[in-house]
């Protein structure tokens, strides 16, 4: 089992990331696999240094060490995605020759006008597919006026089914996908095809993330098969929710590791805590230290109900852990 956390350094390691990171650091441990961390700061505008080192440090506090990755060894490196762009180009070409994706001259404004329009006049936003046909020969002669382009994939017909190890199957029918950007005019690589080259160059087996990124699934396993590849097994884990039933966020107080670092909570209490979040041995055990998370951890027991944030919970967890700590240890902490 070869699994994988890949942050995109934007900000701080929130909860949310921090749960999808010891998951898939659990799998890795109960099966002797490799946990694997990626950096993904292909948007260069948005990623920077100080998010890079804080989600390091915290995974670290977290006691989430990688068995490849930044500051490690691996036979994949860079784990970075800015180190890895020739990999993008040449899997966004190939799909170019083979005649998978093709050459899109619409700019930004046009596509954003567009899609105005469509939304005012209640159809459907995505790309109306209008540069699909234009021939090769004549793309290529704009390509050579020097006309900006970005590279779509070319969505085939029929449906995509992705086979969720907690939800079970999901359908998709290809009409819904757009077909979505590659590489952007700046050349730079979109998520969805940067994340696909990634995962199938480390030999990613299990992809385990949060389900926001499930509507992107079916984009990634259409690539998958058109670079003749198989898709690895994917989880997606249920989103986190405050006791208000909505998606946990700093309206709920506090969601950055950092943080609770910073107010004493001792990271054994986070970790069985953050463990609990969609997860659980049997329904009734709650304090579990890391061999036993490690032993008894599968995906079949994750559940696809949203997991609710309990503070209440948080708190009786930290005490429990200060209480049967050693003074040392408390000291160390
Ligand atoms: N970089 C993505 C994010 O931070 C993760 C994508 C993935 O796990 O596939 O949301």
């Amino acid at each position: 089992m070869r699994v994988r956390f890949a942050p995109s350094p934007t900000g701080y390691l929130h909860v949310g990331g921090a749960r999808t990171a010891l998951f898939n650091w659990l799998l890795a441990r109960n099966d002797g696999g490799v946990f694997i961390l990626r950096i993904e700061d292909t948007d260069i505008s948005r990623s920077t240094e100080e998010a890079i080192e804080a989600i390091i440090e915290d995974m670290r506090w977290l006691g989430l060490e990688w068995d490849e990755g930044p500051e490690t060894d691996g036979d994949h490196w860079p784990y970075r995605q800015t180190g890895r762009a020739a990999l993008y180009l040449k899997a966004a070409h190939r799909l170019l020759d083979e005649g998978k994706a093709y050459r899109c001259f619409c700019l930004p404004e046009e596509l954003a006008e567009r899609r105005e329009r469509a939304v005012a006049e209640g159809r459907s936003p995505m790309y109306d597919r209008r540069c699909r046909d234009i021939p090769v020969d004549e793309a290529r002669r704009m390509e050579r006026e020097g006309r900006p382009f970005a590279l779509r994939f070319k969505v085939p017909e029929g449906e995509t089914v992705v086979g969720d190890l907690i939800r079970g199957e999901i359908t998709f029918l290809n009409t819904e996908i757009e077909d979505f950007v590659l590489l952007r005019n700046d050349a730079t690589p979109t998520y969805n095809l940067a994340v696909v080259v990634d995962d199938l160059d480390m030999q990613v087996s299990h992809v385990v993330r949060g389900d926001d990124h499930l509507s992107n699934t079916p984009k990634q396993i259409l690539l998958y098969h058109a670079l003749d590849a198989e898709e690895p097994a994917f989880a997606h884990l249920p989103m986190i929710v405050g006791e208000d039933g909505k998606p946990l966020s700093k309206r709920h107080g506090d969601v950055a590791v950092g943080r609770f670092r910073e107010m004493g909570f001792l990271p054994e209490a986070r970790i069985n805590f953050l463990a609990l979040l969609g997860w659980s041995l049997d329904d009734s055990t709650t304090i579990m230290d890391r061999e036993t998370l490690i032993a008894g951890f599968s995906i079949e027991r994750v559940s696809s109900k949203p997991a609710v944030w309990d503070d209440d919970k948080l708190l009786w967890m930290n005490a429990q852990y200060i209480m049967s700590l050693s003074d040392e240890r408390l000291v160390q902490a």
